[in-house]
Parts: C-alpha cells; sequence; structure tokens
C-alpha cells in the first residue's frame, strides 16, 4: 500500500504546533509496518531547509498559474534515510520560499498555488498512491482537484482522506479569488462554497472519501461546535472517524532525548527529573523545593492563556499557595506584555519565556512537576500525552482528546491527572491547589509519575486503525 501525505507541516522540517509531530510521526510509523508512506509539504527557506541544502534533490520544475499570474516552482526530494520517510518539497518562487509557515498576507495564493503543484506532482508519479491523505485546510482543495478539477481526473478514483487537526482554521476567502483554484465544471461550484465564502476544509469535509479527527471526542464535539462547519460535520458523520494521536516514542524518550540536561528511565526517574528541575529553577530563579507548574503553548483564546496572567496572579498573590509557575508561549501580544508584567510584579516564584523553543519544551516535560492545559478546545492534545511519557502529572480541562486521554487522580487507582471541569480563574486555581496537595504526599506523588509513564500511548496503536480505514476506502475505489 503507498500512501501520500500533504501537509503544511512536518516535524522536523517546519513545525508550528501538533500538526507538525503527526505528520512528521504516521509516516515513519506506517514505513515501519510496511505501508509505504511519504510525505508532500511546501518548501520553506529556514534552518532546516538550509543545514540540508545538499540532500535535496530537484525532481523536477514547472509554472504554477494563478489566474493571470505565473510562479516557476522546483519539487525537491529529501530521501528516506533523512526523516525514515520521503519528503517532496514544494518551493514555488515569491509564495513558499518563505521562512515561517503561516502569517504571510498572500497565504491563499500560497497554499493555494501550493495544492495545484502538489495534484501536479501525483499526475506526474508512475506508481500512483492507493490513498492520498490531506491534512488541514492548507490541503483542503486537493480532495476537490483530484475529483473534479479537469486537468486531474486521471485521479478521480484515488481515495482521499481529510485529517481534522484543527477546525477553528478553515482557510477561508472571498469569490474574488476563485480564478486561482483549477479548472472545474462550474456545475460543482458548490462544493466549495460555504455560506458565500470558499472554505477549503467545508470543501475538503464535503469531497474526501473519509474524514478523521485527531480524537475520537473531538468528532463528537464537532458536530455541536465547529466554528460554522457543525451542521456540515453532523451531514458527513457516516463517513468520519476519530482517531486518537500517539507519541513518536523516537524523538520523545527519556532515556534518549538528547534536549534533556537528564535523562531518565522507569527506574531512574526520581534522579532524571531532578536534575531537569534543578536545571530549570536555576535558570528561571525559582524554589527547587517546591511544586513547580508548567503551561507550553500558543498563546490564542482555544488554549485557555488570555487566564494564565490571572490564575498566576490569583495563585501567588492572593492565595499564597507554595509553587512555582512557569509559561512558555507566544501568541497573543495581549497576553504576552501581561505575562512579563506579571514578572516584574512577581520576581518569585513566576517566570515566563516568550517565544518557541523546542530544547526548553523537551525539559520542562522532563522535569517540571505538574504540566497546565487550560485549553478551551483540543482537537487532541500532545502536550499532555508528552507530559505523561516523562512522568510530569497533567492538569487539564475536560474537552476534545484531554479527556480521551486523561482520567482524574480521584478517579480511583486508574486515576492519574487534574481535571478542570469549568475554565475559568477560580477552578484553575483550584486544581493547582490540588497539585499541591498531591506533590505534598510524595510517596503517592512519586508513585503517579511512574504509572503515568508505563501508558501506552504509542503511534502503533493508531496506525493500525489509519491502516484500517484506508484498506476500507480502497475497497470502495475497487468497487
Ligand atoms: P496545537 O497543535 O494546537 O498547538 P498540540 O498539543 O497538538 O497543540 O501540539 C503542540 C506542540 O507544539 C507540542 O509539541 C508542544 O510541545 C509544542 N509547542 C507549543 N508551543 C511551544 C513553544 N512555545 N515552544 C516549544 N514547543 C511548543
Amino acid at each position: 500500500m503507498q500512501i501520500i501525505h500533504i501537509s503544511a507541516e512536518c516535524f522536523p522540517i517546519a513545525k508550528v504546533g501538533g500538526l507538525a509531530d503527526v505528520v512528521g510521526a504516521l509516516p515513519k510509523y506506517q514505513e515501519a509496518s510496511g505501508v509505504s508512506s511519504s510525505v508532500v509539504m511546501p518548501f520553506y527557506d529556514n534552518k532546516f531547509t538550509q543545514s540540508n541544502n545538499k540532500k535535496l534533490k530537484t525532481i523536477t520544475k514547472g509554472i504554477v498559474s494563478l489566474g493571470n499570474q505565473n510562479f516557476d516552482y522546483v519539487i525537491l526530494k529529501l530521501n528516506k534515510n533523512v526523516l525514515g520517510f520521503d519528503v517532496h518539497l514544494i518551493k514555488i518562487d515569491g509564495l513558499t520560499d518563505k521562512e515561517n509557515v503561516y502569517g504571510y498576507p498572500n497565504d491563499v495564493e500560497r497554499f493555494v498555488a501550493f495544492q495545484k503543484v502538489a495534484c501536479d506532482y501525483i499526475l506526474l508519479v508512475k506508481n500512483k498512491p492507493n490513498v492520498v491523505h490531506c491534512h488541514d485546510h492548507h490541503t483542503g482543495f486537493i480532495p476537490f482537484f483530484m475529483g473534479h478539477g479537469f486537468k486531474y481526473s486521471l485521479l478521480k478514483n484515488i481515495p482521499s482522506v481529510l485529517t481534522i487537526h484543527n477546525a477553528q482554521y478553515q482557510g477561508d476567502f472571498e469569490y474574488d479569488k476563485m480564478h486561482y483554484l483549477a479548472n472545474f465544471n462550474i456545475e460543482n461550484a458548490g462544493l466549495i462554497d460555504w455560506y458565500g465564502r470558499i472554505n477549503p476544509l467545508a470543501t475538503a469535509i464535503k469531497c474526501a472519501w473519509k474524514i478523521t479527527t485527531v480524537s475520537p471526542n473531538y468528532l463528537n464535539e464537532l458536530q455541536e461546535i465547529a466554528n460554522g462547519l457543525e451542521g456540515l460535520l453532523r451531514n458527513e458523520k457516516e463517513k468520519s472517524l476519530g482517531i486518537l494521536n500517539g507519541v513518536d516514542t523516537g524523538v520523545w524518550n527519556p532515556k534518549t532525548d538528547f534536549m534533556l540536561v537528564s535523562n531518565f528511565d522507569l527506574r531512574s526517574v526520581n534522579k532524571g527529573r531532578k536534575g531537569n528541575k534543578e536545571a530549570l529553577c536555576k535558570k528561571f530563579g525559582l524554589d527547587e523545593s517546591l511544586p513547580l507548574v508548567a503551561f507550553i503553548g500558543r498563546f490564542v483564546y482555544e488554549k485557555g492563556s488570555d487566564l494564565l496572567a490571572d490564575a498566576v496572579y490569583n495563585v501567588l498573590e492572593v492565595q499564597k499557595q507554595k509553587v512555582n509557575i512557569l509559561v512558555l508561549g507566544s501568541g497573543n501580544p495581549e497576553t504576552e506584555k501581561e505575562l512579563n508584567d506579571l514578572k516584574e510584579k512577581i520576581p518569585t516564584n513566576f517566570n515566563t519565556y516568550i517565544g518557541y523553543s523546542e530544547e526548553l519544551s523537551h525539559v520542562i516535560y522532563g522535569g517540571a512537576d505538574f504540566l497546565l492545559m487550560p485549553s478551551r478546545v483540543e482537537p487532541c492534545g500532545l502536550n499532555q500525552m508528552y507530559a505523561m511519557r516523562y512522568g510530569m502529572i497533567p492538569i487539564v480541562s475536560n474537552v476534545g482528546g484531554l479527556s480521551d486521554t486523561v482520567i482524574d487522580i480521584d478517579n480511583g487507582e486508574d486515576g492519574y491527572g487534574i481535571v478542570i471541569n469549568d475554565i475559568n480563574v477560580h477552578e484553575i486555581s483550584f486544581a493547582i491547589q490540588r497539585a499541591v496537595d498531591v506533590y505534598a504526599n510524595a510517596t503517592f506523588f512519586k508513585a503517579k509519575r511512574k504509572q503515568l509513564m508505563k501508558i501506552e500511548n504509542s503511534w502503533n496503536k493508531s496506525a493500525k486503525e489509519y491502516l484500517k480505514m484506508y484498506e476500507s476506502i480502497i475497497k470502495l475505489s475497487k468497487k
């Protein structure tokens, strides 16, 4: 079986969030289980491509048009021996040759052109894939182009899958850019429309042969709230399925993780985590004897990051809880400013690193005692799974994949996390108080740590579920 994944992100080439982790891991696990799997993604002019420049081989060149504008492109191949699967990088002059993944005024042009070239590439390959697996709205037109684009009629019978990593972002735009799309029979224009706008996520939900979400609970939630797509998702429920993400245990292994200050396994967890905690406390001026609660993530409303500053103030200044809090993240400028200001106001027991640091995130997973995730929306959430694998207790809201992966510590022997049912400053502060109490009982706390590390959240299980799903649509394509 041969699968082509198409995505805007793939770790370690380009990462903004969990999408990159998934697309950097799943193909590796698929290759290991005998499924031939590769990735097609935009080229970015970033650290990874600069340092691997010599390993990139030109496969083909061409021209892609958006209306009457033409852009030269090159497709570069990164050989399997680098990441464990082949990657094809689409470099379109003036469009995808930028440093960052998102955030440019011409993102619509960048990703529409990328999707057209991705389809050109599939047309070109001799051995056609059995399934084209698209990820999020940046690849949402591909199932439509394959099914209805005049140029791509040869791809009509290849099954396509859309995985929704986050339905908040849909990539919708006005009709004045419709002429950018690959030509199609105008009778099918309804497929690209959602309430008077062109919406690539809605397009893929309508056109892909299968829809998956990154956790079973998120699929249920999307039937009720999906940023305007709930009705459509209810309509397409029959072809939808929730498959929980996994942990790439090659990257996330506390015994071999080269980003940790102190490596450890189940037997040496107490000593190892102490080493990482000491390093963190030293770097951020925190008191090692107190429990350390950390947040890692994008500062967006969905992550509950707007509540962090008030919660930190309430916990440390009003309630005077004996705890350290460390925040790693970036995003909303207001949140960044609030947290920076708070650092001045509370010089001890609180610190923040505003920015993105893969390395620091690993040391936090390996050394901080509790991970705080007060998310309002969390399609799967990888942070809590990384935390658990490293023996860090998750404090999470009761939404999306967090509900699928965390059992409250008061819920019998199987429990290991702290679940927050309502997301507000009061409840977050109460959850931190519960964490402080758990920490105070050292024997119990250490036993829970070990329990967490034994939980199996690897990709092996999820990769099998994807395989079953692929087999079901390949069968359909042969009917
Ligand atoms: P999302 O994709 O919504 O951002 P996920 O939980 O699926 O959330 O994945 C987040 C990933 O991004 C994790 O690997 C997390 O460690 C990482 N991450 C998020 N923010 C930062 C940051 N500021 N520095 C380092 N890693 C980060």
